[in-house]
């Protein structure tokens, strides 16, 4: 996935800095920031996608052009801080500057963004990389288009971004979200519409999509072709296959309407590509009705 070349136009670096923590639950931590120039009035966050970096100890943080990606990557590697990418929970655009609030997983092994998180105060400051006032939206794939009905399904990973997805739907839409989660005291308030079922899926030390891929499969009425673990391996690379992007080089037709039932689903990245296999290439799910993201690999340190 080269999610910075598609969002460099529109996203821009700005200063943020911390204005609350709050330790929500055994793996996820809330941090609100300040967000100077973020948002867009009256436009939906859905599964809006953004980028921290965080920085190196001893080391101040880079002070960064427009052309933030370019300027960043000329850095030296061992100063410049760490990007990882992120989702937005909440953009409170009421007040000045703007507060954006971010979920973060607290992940065993943890990398530099789940570290700092851990020791995260107010006062501190990272650089965030999000959506300017006024610039057309990129970074989201959230796209039912006609449908009515969607099944969004995700690891803890993405459960900012289910979450978000459905506090910004309509009253309308009806449908399942299928969140798994480390443990039961990881069950998080979402305020979804009445139409859309929320099932959390407490895994309590199974491994990643033990029980989100037979969730997912048994209610779309699928049958595992294959009996592999969910994460034998780590997957070659982030899987992100869209209606309109495959991160495999897979031909990708003219997206085309889609009045049918909408997939969202997103997480550990050799759990998403099994699921693929099977609503995909088992199943014949059309592309145009399904998102397939990788939003992290299992034993894999994320680049940005
Ligand atoms: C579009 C998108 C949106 C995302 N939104 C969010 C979000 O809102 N909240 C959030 O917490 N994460 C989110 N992520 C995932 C996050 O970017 C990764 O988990 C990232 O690897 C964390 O960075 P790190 O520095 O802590 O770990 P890394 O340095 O990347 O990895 C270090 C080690 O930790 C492991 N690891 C990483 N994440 C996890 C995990 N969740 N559980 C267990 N082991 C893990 C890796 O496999 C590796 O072995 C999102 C990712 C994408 C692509």
């Amino acid at each position: 996935m080269n999610t910075t070349t598609r969002t460099r136009p529109t996203h821009a670096p700005v200063r943020a800095a911390v204005v609350g923590v709050d330790k929500l639950s055994a793996h996820f931590t809330r941090i609100t920031f300040t967000a100077p120039g973020v948002g867009t009035p009256g436009t939906p966050i859905y599964d809006q996608r953004i980028k921290l970096i965080f920085p190196v100890p001893g080391h101040p943080l880079p002070d960064l052009t427009r052309d933030w990606y370019a300027s960043w990557c000329a850095l030296p590697e061992d100063t410049r801080g760490v990007m990882r990418t992120y989702s937005i929970r909440a953009l409170d655009l009421g007040t000045e500057p703007a507060r954006l609030t971010v979920d973060f997983v607290l992940h065993p092994d943890p990398g530099p963004a789940a570290a700092w998180a851990e020791q995260a105060a107010p006062g501190q400051e990272i650089i965030l990389v999000a959506p300017q006032r006024g610039a057309d939206p990129s970074g989201i794939e959230f796209a039912p288009g006609a449908a009515t009905d969607v099944v969004l399904a995700g690891d803890e990973t993405a459960a900012p971004a289910i979450a978000r997805i459905l506090e910004d739907l309509g009253p309308d839409i009806t449908g399942v979200a299928f969140i798994e989660i480390p443990t039961p005291d990881d069950l998080l308030p979402i305020d979804a519409p009445p139409g859309m079922e929320v099932r959390w899926l407490p895994r309590a030390g199974a491994a990643h999509g033990t029980l989100l891929t037979p969730a997912v499969l048994g209610h779309l009425g699928v049958v595992l072709v294959d009996d592999e673990p969910p994460t034998a391996e780590p997957a070659a690379d982030l899987v992100w296959e869209t209606p309109g992007f495959s991160s495999l080089g897979e031909q990708v037709p003219q997206p085309r309407p889609n009045r049918h039932t909408y997939h969202w689903i997103a997480g550990e990245s050799s759990m998403v590509t099994r699921l693929r296999r099977a609503l995909v290439k088992d199943h014949g799910l059309d592309r145009s009705q399904v998102a397939f993201m990788g939003y992290w690999r299992q034993g894999v340190a994320m680049r940005g």
